[in-house]
Formats: structure tokens, C-alpha cells, sequence
């Protein structure tokens, strides 16, 4: 179909010298290794290992994924001789916060962690009347360089390791469980990656996260796999991989054009794999998991937000069934620099009714944080100098 262009449309190129797509991180060194990223087998391998009974992996199990706790004062059912080098063994510090900022009356809130080796991420709890939600990192900043995007500026640092990842999960839970958020004790529902980093480049760790977040306590978590939610860029074999992973945790694709000209500006790594790529991997695991799949498209003024894109993409959809995906457009959060706004409301709007019009479940994404920075696409782990 042929691409009408328009006169006020603004290419990525006129703001900023594209930034190279990275797909393997520079060498670093490795985070030690942590309980959180051990299976329950492995744990009591290591338990034995350090001199321990079997049974203390349960009990240490317990303490993490139940309680939420790595402190061995808190682990009184340990002989105290040996509790303290064994917590140390075993839960060795990996993040560390070192700024806290809140909004919407202290229920979101976001954390700047520096790891082991000062690199720096940050995470995003949103707390809501009937549900709670975490945003993760997967990686120290990230290599997809999508141009709308503040971490795709900062190119790749490196992987998360699975207890990195798990360790900002296990202090959502935490602050929940102890009240520390306006609202009273509770539970994470939800968890997305949707924080720093591209999931599915940094596969195996996710993978074991996921497998951790869902596994019933104390071996994990116990959260719900549909609560689950990886984001992608559209890496298409880590798609199709995980599609086969039989856990079905929901799929978003970062879409954000149906047009392969404009969505290889946008998103990168659609020199790659294509648009038409992207969404059979999705439709695909769809099919495997049964889980309905969503598409994230930020509206950007002018950009890709025009009708005719909303008609493609419905298009594009339908083509491939019905019932098996929704649209989540989100109105574009301002990044440091960016001469791109969002769109106008009514523009918002007819994108929406042009979707819904094709029967296309359509609903714009609440974006929470952005007067901390801490809505999609603004996480920079930055630091005031103070
Ligand atoms: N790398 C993954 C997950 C991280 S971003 C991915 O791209 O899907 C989570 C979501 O926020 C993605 O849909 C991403 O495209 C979107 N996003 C990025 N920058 C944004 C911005 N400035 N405004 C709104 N959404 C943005």
C-alpha cells in the first residue's frame, strides 16, 4: 500500500543523529550469585554446599519469597552460629536504592538502584484502588535506540541478572506487605517489564524471573503468569521461543507504526524484522498460549498518529483473525531534549474510534509518573548532582 507522505510529518533524523542498535552488551563483570537466581534444586545444592542441612533451602526460601526478607536477624528459626555467614552466602547485596521520589500522594513511586558495579536502574510502583503495579528493569539502559525513547539513548550497559530483576520485585512486595504505601498492607498483583531494557534481549534471565515470579511459595512468588507482562520491541525468535515456554504471561508488542518505513525509525530493530513479522509472532502466540496479545502504539503529534495509520493497523490486525489482540495507544511522554509532544486529544480520540470502528478492543494507557519521570519511555536512572 502505497505510503502517502505528509508535509508536517517529522522524521526522527531532524531531531537527533541516530543512535547504532546493540544486541550483545560490552563484557562487564557478573553480579555474584544470589538464592534469587537458583532453582529450589539448586538451592539446596547450595545449602549442602555451604555446610547446611537440605531442608535450610526451604526455610531460607521461606524467608525470601514469603516474608520478603535477606536480613538474618529476621531468620530465627536458623541456629544463630551459623545464620549470619549463611545469609551472607547467600543473599549477597545486589541493588541498592539510593533515590526514592513518589507521586500521586506517595502511591507511585519510583527507585533509582545502583548495583554492584554503580550501574543504575530504576523501577516503578503504582498503586492503584484494586491492584498493584511494578515496572521493572531487565537491563542497565538499552540497545534497541528507539529515538522516542529516554533509555534508548543510553545505549546498553549490560544485562540484569535474574536476582537483580527479582530483587526489585522482592522490594515491591516488601514495601506493599508492610504497609510502607498509602492504602494499607497488600500484595502485588502485577508485574511488566516495562522498565529499562529490552526483556527479550536478555532472555534467560527473564525466562527464570518469569519462572520465579509464578512458581507458588516459598519456592517463588506465587503470582499469576496472565499478570505477567513482557514487552518487546518485536525480537521475533525470542517471540516464538517464549511462546513455547508453556507460561502464559502476556505478550505486549511495541508496534508504534504499521508502516515499515516510519516503524524502522521509530523502532530500530524493525530493519530486522519486519512490521508483518512482528505481528505473525504475536498472532502466533496468541495461538500457542491462548493469551490475548497487546499492542502498545505511543501517539506522537504528527508523527504516527495519522487516521489513515489507524486503518492500516486495524487492517493489518484483522487480517490476521479477530478476538486474539488489543491496542493500547498511549499518548507519548515527553523525553529530556525531544522536540515530540503528544498528540492532540481529538487526534487521540479518532485514532481510538478508527481502531474501534474495525472491532478492535481499543484503551488508552494510563500513563502514571510523569512528574517524576517515571511514565513509559522516561526512565533515565539520572542523578542530581547533589
Ligand atoms: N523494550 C521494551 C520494554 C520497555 S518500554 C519495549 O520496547 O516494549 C515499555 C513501553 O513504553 C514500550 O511500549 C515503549 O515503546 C513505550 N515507550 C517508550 N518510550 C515512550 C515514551 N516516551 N512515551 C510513551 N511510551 C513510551
Amino acid at each position: 500500500m502505497p505510503v502517502p507522505s505528509s508535509a508536517s510529518q517529522v522524521r526522527p533524523g531532524d531531531e537527533t543523529r541516530p543512535i547504532p542498535l546493540q544486541m550483545a552488551p560490552r563484557r562487564r563483570g557478573k553480579p555474584p550469585r544470589h538464592f534469587a537466581d537458583l532453582t529450589p534444586a539448586e538451592r539446596v545444592a547450595s545449602v549442602v554446599e555451604a555446610g547446611e542441612k537440605p531442608f535450610r533451602a526451604k526455610q531460607l526460601a521461606t524467608h525470601y519469597f514469603t516474608h520478603f526478607t535477606s536480613d538474618p536477624d529476621e531468620m530465627t528459626d536458623l541456629p544463630a552460629a551459623s545464620r549470619t555467614a549463611l545469609a551472607e552466602t547467600m543473599f549477597p547485596p545486589l541493588i541498592r536504592p539510593t533515590k526514592v521520589m513518589e507521586a500521586d500522594g506517595g502511591t507511585t513511586v519510583k527507585t533509582l538502584w545502583h548495583l554492584f558495579d554503580d550501574a543504575k536502574v530504576e523501577s516503578v510502583l503504582m498503586r492503584y484502588p484494586h491492584r498493584t503495579t511494578l515496572c521493572v528493569s531487565s537491563q542497565a539502559g538499552c540497545g534497541m535506540a528507539c529515538p522516542f525513547c529516554a533509555t534508548g539513548q543510553l545505549g546498553l550497559t549490560r544485562n540484569l541478572s535474574t536476582a537483580e530483576i527479582l530483587e526489585q520485585v522482592r522490594a515491591a512486595f516488601r514495601a506493599l506487605d508492610r504497609g510502607e504505601i498509602p492504602g494499607g498492607p497488600a500484595r502485588l498483583n502485577n508485574l511488566v517489564f516495562m522498565g529499562m531494557g529490552e526483556p527479550l534481549a536478555n532472555y534467560k534471565a527473564i525466562i527464570e524471573t518469569v519462572r520465579t515470579l509464578v512458581a507458588p511459595q516459598p519456592d517463588g512468588l506465587g503470582m499469576s503468569a496472565r499478570n505477567v507482562t513482557v514487552s518487546t520491541v518485536g525480537l521475533v525468535p525470542a517471540m516464538r521461543k517464549l511462546a513455547d515456554e508453556g507460561i502464559p504471561v502476556t505478550l505486549a508488542l511495541s508496534l508504534h507504526a504499521p508502516d515499515d518505513d516510519l516503524r524502522s525509525e521509530l523502532v530500530p530493530i524493525n530493519t530486522r524484522w519486519s512490521v508483518d513479522e512482528a505481528i505473525d509472532a504475536a498472532r502466533h502466540y496468541y495461538e500457542v498460549t491462548g493469551r490475548r496479545v497487546s499492542i502498545e502504539y505511543a501517539l506522537i503529534k504528527d508523527m504516527n498518529d495519522h487516521g489513515w495509520r489507524a486503518d492500516l493497523l486495524g487492517k493489518k490486525l484483522n487480517a490476521r483473525g479477530k478476538g486474539w489482540v488489543h491496542v493500547n495507544p498511549i499518548p507519548l511522554n515527553p523525553t529530556p531534549g525531544s522536540i515530540w509532544t503528544a498528540s492532540d486529544r481529538e487526534v487521540e480520540d479518532e485514532f481510538v474510534a478508527r481502531l474501534r470502528g474495525q472491532g478492535i478492543p481499543t484503551t488508552i494507557r494510563d500513563t502514571r509518573g510523569s512528574d517524576i519521570d517515571g511514565a513509559c519511555g522516561q526512565l533515565a536512572a539520572e542523578e542530581d548532582d547533589e
